[in-house]
């Protein structure tokens, strides 16, 4: 499994890919939710100490095939039209969900779950955010990057890429920008 996968508009997923080590997470959320293990395991253990502070996060998100990809952007087209649709969700294939490595969390509060832009100002999103990397997950979608990922930002959207999260945290990069700079190298 190569954890520094990039897949965006430019670098798309082909519609047979589905990952090996895809296992069922336990969300409360809702039932069968599928990520990578390595994935789960990590999710698990920031979950966890989030519950020291009293913060309850859960995942709302995970693997999603080729097809559902499909069905959901076709559904957004249909309702808010392309230029929407563009920067707000995938295009089959183009889907970071479709490699079992990203998720989307959501938040409980007085068993409220609250999701996607209601958790923006949340405290727990500024502690995952501000975590998520020494557990190999970066923010995916930052706010001020809009031009590199050509997404608008996903304050829930984390993304695994194992140890250098923590590195792109530091730095402040997005996946793209790492990328970029791995492939100057020597
Ligand atoms: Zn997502």
């Amino acid at each position: 499994m190569d954890y520094n996968i990039l897949v965006n508009k430019d670098n798309p997923l082909p519609r047979a890919h589905i990952p090996n080590n895809l296992v069922i997470t336990e969300s409360k959320y809702k039932d069968n939710i599928y990520i990578d293990v390595k994935v789960k395991e990590a999710f698990d253990k920031l979950k966890n100490e989030a519950l020291k502070y009293k913060y309850y996060i859960d995942i709302e998100s995970g693997y999603r095939d080729y097809d559902y990809q499909e069905k959901i952007y076709n559904k957004l087209l249909e309702e808010k039209g392309f230029s929407y649709a563009i920067t707000r969700i995938a295009e089959p294939g183009k889907s970071e969900h479709q490699t079992g490595l990203a998720l989307d969390f959501c938040i409980y509060r007085d068993e409220k779950c609250y999701i996607e832009h209601e958790i923006e100002d949340f405290q727990e999103t500024k502690w995952i955010h501000q975590n998520c990397h020494r557990y190999g997950f970066i923010l995916r979608y930052p706010e001020g990057k809009e031009d590199i990922t050509k997404y608008s930002y996903e304050p829930w959207h984390l993304r695994y890429v194992g140890n250098i999260a923590r590195y792109i945290y530091d730095n402040n990069l997005t996946l793209e920008e790492y990328k970029e700079r791995e492939s100057k190298k020597i």
